[in-house]
């Protein structure tokens, strides 16, 4: 990886360092709500702040906000912990929000009897037209005087689940002609008639997310609190939460904003996720063209190659769209370093070499990876008949076509130059073979003058011998327009051809390979094996930049 000099955050912890702020008192936090699947818009913010902790040796905590029990599941509990494992960070305590909601309550009485909240018992419309606008102060609530003795009453009633939802809310009372509408006495409890995936039916009031962010933040002494650039303006609200249940002990959290990861072509919205999901455009948040770490996983980005990404987009406070080119360098820079090749025929077209021994068998020497020559190399079998790319077969060649027509030459990749002599069409007219001679003596490295002859490309094919037969899943992006999520109907914008399926042909040591290995197939790109599939399967990470290099 890059090295790059200090972000602005690690500016601002290095800032505080040096003015006395102790150094065993960093702690960090990743607060993921288990509402959906992490994407790639949060793997910045893990990136962040797992590699502040590892940079100052300092603890880092998982904690889930899981306020909103109608939205929220276990299922997302499991999913973001496994992502963030597979990425290959460790969290200090695994923490939930939820366990602090006694606490919260708690403190919510506080705030009544210092005559700092109030229940509200209009209804949600009600208090929402009053909220006035960033130009027009609010209006009071009639029940913004009400006395704290019933306050305190109801609220425990509340509690007790003797209200129903949309009766009665507790608001804070901070300012209703504030500019900052987040101050207008926002609402901090509601009562919700909801089973939550780890309190049960224990609580009938929850608190809301606002209220129970900042604390939570307190209550774990998270020294730095990061969080995205839209969090701002509620800074002044936690600020208020914190002097509200003062006097406070140990550390105060500080609050600081770094700008969200936008990408082309890709939405970074788990509401839009969960639509596509839903309405079944893909196979579950973790199908591979989902912009989810589940979904790179599966599509065949590596860890490496996700924090790389991260790394090299970085920190900052300015918010810009990222090219998806970017993250597809990221993991075609890694996977060239690291993937064993080998060759597959997306769309088989037989060649049989008529001048070639039946029954012969001859092997030729690959490389299993040429970044790596210590990992030897690898036999394949060479045989009369052979499967090459239909596209590198032209009956008419158009201009520039320089790969296999009649009467032209092509070499085999690390075998033999063959020349076309015949075409076979069924009785549909189509080609179902094509008859070829080979130059016995221009085998690639035996360094004769017919090895040595140029000739215009090297294609890639497999015996036919030997062959194994895979399905192969091309992606192309999911979406058409390069800022999806924008117009008012998502779904419009989906891509409908961005799954296309191929019966190849490969070579026969690729049957053994395991879920999640990497291959370059040659000329083609990068592939994975599938997960939980019993055929043999693959699917195309990302194409090569451009086509062989001799
Ligand atoms: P979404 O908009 O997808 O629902 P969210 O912010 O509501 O995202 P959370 O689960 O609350 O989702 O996010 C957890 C953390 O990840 C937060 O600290 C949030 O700031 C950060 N995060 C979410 N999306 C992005 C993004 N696109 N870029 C950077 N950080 C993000
Ligand atoms: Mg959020």
């Amino acid at each position: 990886m890059k090295k790059k000099g200090p972000n602005f955050i690690e500016q601002i912890i290095d800032g505080d360092i040096s003015r006395g702020f102790k150094k065993d008192d960093l702690r960090f936090r990743f607060p993921p709500e288990p509402n959906g699947y992490l994407h790639i818009g949060h793997l910045k913010a893990i990136c962040l702040n797992f590699n502040l902790g590892e940079k100052y040796g300092a603890p880092v905590n998982l904690r889930f906000d899981d306020t909103n029990p109608e939205k929220e599941a276990k299922e997302y509990v499991d999913a973001i912990k496994n992502d963030i494992l597979w990425l290959g960070y460790k969290w200090n305590k695994e923490c939930y929000a939820s366990d602090y909601f006694e606490q919260l309550y708690n403190w919510a009485l506080v705030l009544i009897e210092k005559d700092l909240a109030y229940i509200d018992s209009q209804s949600s419309k009600d208090i929402a037209n009053q909220k006035g606008t960033p130009t027009k102060e609010g209006k009071a609530s009639p029940y913004r005087d009400r006395d704290k003795e019933e306050s305190l009453k109801v609220f425990k009633e509340m509690y007790n689940g003797e209200h129903k939802q949309g009766d009665h809310v507790l608001r804070a009372k901070i300012n209703m002609s504030s500019p900052n509408m987040l101050m207008r006495d926002p609402v901090i409890y509601r009562v919700m008639d909801s089973n939550h995936h780890r309190t049960g039916d224990r609580w009938k009031i929850y608190p809301m997310y606002d209220w129970t962010h900042g604390e939570s933040d307190y209550i774990e002494q998270v020294s730095h609190s990061l969080c995205t650039l839209e969090f701002e303006p509620h800074r002044e609200l936690y600020d208020w939460f914190l002097d509200s249940i003062s006097p406070l002990e140990g550390i105060r959290p500080k609050q600081r904003e770094f700008s969200r990861l936008n990408l082309s072509y890709t939405i970074t919205s788990k509401r839009n996720l969960a639509k596509l999901v839903e309405e079944g455009v893909v196979d579950g948040w973790d199908d591979p063209r989902m912009p989810t770490i589940s979904g790179l996983r599966n599509r065949g980005y590596t860890p490496e190659s996700l924090k790389s990404f991260a790394l090299t987009v970085g920190i900052s406070k300015r918010e810009n769209v990222i090219d998806v080119s970017l993250l597809e360098f990221c993991v075609r820079t890694h996977l060239n370093e690291e993937a064993p090749r080998a060759m597959a025929v997306l769309d088989p077209l037989k060649i049989s070499i008529i001048n070639y021994k039946e029954n012969k068998e001859e092997n030729v020497n690959f490389d299993i990876n040429p970044q790596k020559p210590g990992q030897g190399k690898r036999e394949v079998l060479f045989s009369k008949n052979i499967y090459i790319e239909r596209e590198d077969f032209q009956e008419n060649p158009e201009e520039g076509f320089f790969r296999l027509s009649l009467g032209e030459e092509v070499r085999l990749k690390n075998a033999y130059i063959i020349k076309a002599k015949n075409i076979i069409k069924n009785e549909k007219g189509q080609i179902t073979e094509v008859e070829c001679e080979y130059d016995e003596k221009s085998k690639s490295g035996t360094n004769t003058e017919e090895s040595n002859r140029k000739v215009k490309a090297t294609i890639h094919w497999v015996s036919a011998e030997t062959a194994v037969e895979a399905t192969i899943n091309i992606y192309d992006r999911l979406f058409k327009v390069a800022e999806p999520g924008k117009s008012q109907d998502l779904l419009s914008e989906v891509n409908e051809n961005s799954l296309e399926i191929k019966s190849a042909k490969v070579e026969p040591y690729l049957a053994s390979a395991k879920d999640g290995d990497h291959f370059q197939f040659q000329r083609l790109g990068y592939f994975v094996r599938t997960n939980n599939k019993k055929t043999l399967e693959f699917n195309k990470t990302v194409g090569l930049r451009d086509g062989w290099k001799k």
